[in-house]
């Protein structure tokens, strides 16, 4: 309700993708506003990533409509879509890391390709290193990180650019157990300091019930079943909903 008024920051409506015969996506509507959290939800192969990969097109859409920003960005030439691009962070399950670069050159690499002057891009990619904890390492190179470490300047990395939308795909599933923990600890950090809006891909329930404003179901083609974290993850009325909710841990 209190964002009636407001413009949504991404719209999706109607959205289709198949892959051969396979149908992935169905007709997925979607409404993000300005400065929410959202998390995705789904079982294995739903299509999530197919979703968040639509909104920036590193997957094309078969069918419907994506805005972001009132913009059509399915109508957006090369040149428009790599403008809009930047605006859109992008958080990867394998860190995508370049490993002959260092991890502040990793962070500022968008910065100066897209011409920010070399003291303004390390002066923001330094400042996006301190918020994941990572400041005291930007000269190591990735293999001398754990994987926790790269994934925390992989989000560095995307923050540097200040984008107006962050998407993560499944930020810790590449992971081990054991450093899961410290990445989910930064992510709740940077939800909590930058006004950036997030559309979060995760199986982390305890975590998004803190950090998410709301949560979406993905199933079968369709988002089928939204609302407030809490409301969702406590009373879910969808069968995927209620075998998120058994893997709540309190
Ligand atoms: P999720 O992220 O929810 O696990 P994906 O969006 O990656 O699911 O994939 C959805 C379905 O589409 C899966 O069955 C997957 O095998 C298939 N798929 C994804 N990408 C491709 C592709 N490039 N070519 C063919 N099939 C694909
Ligand atoms: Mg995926």
């Amino acid at each position: 309700m209190k964002y009636d008024r407001v413009e949504p920051l991404v719209e999706i409506r109607g959205l289709t993708k198949s892959y051969r015969k396979k149908t992935v996506l169905s007709g997925v509507d979607l409404t993000i506003h300005p400065g929410e959290t959202v998390v995705l939800m789904g079982p294995s192969g739903c299509g999530k990533s197919t979703l968040v990969r639509c909104i920036n097109r590193l997957t094309e859409p078969d069918g419907g409509a994506i805005y972001f920003e009132n913009r059509l960005v399915t109508a957006l030439s090369a040149h428009q879509l790599a403008t809009v691009r930047r605006k859109m962070g992008y958080v990867f399950q394998q860190f995508n890391l370049i490993q002959r670069l260092n991890v502040i050159d990793n962070v500022t690499l968008a910065l100066r390709i897209n011409g920010s002057p070399p003291v303004e891009a390390r002066e923001r990619g330094m400042e996006a290193l301190a918020l994941v904890g990572m400041a005291g390492k930007a000269t190591d190179y990735p293999d001398e990180l754990s994987g926790g470490e790269q994934q925390r300047v992989g989000i560095a990395r995307a923050l540097a650019q200040k984008p107006r939308l962050m998407l993560w795909d499944e930020p810790t599933a590449s992971l081990d157990p054991i450093l899961v923990g410290e990445v989910l600890e930064v992510m709740e950090k940077v939800i909590g300091t930058e006004e950036t809006t997030m559309l979060i891909v995760t199986h982390e329930v305890d975590f998004s019930r803190r950090a998410a404003d709301r949560i979406l179901f993905l199933a079968e083609g369709k988002i089928i079943e939204e609302g407030p974290s809490a409301k969702v993850l406590e009373n879910p009325q969808s069968e995927i909903g209620k075998k998120y909710k058994s893997l709540l841990k309190k």
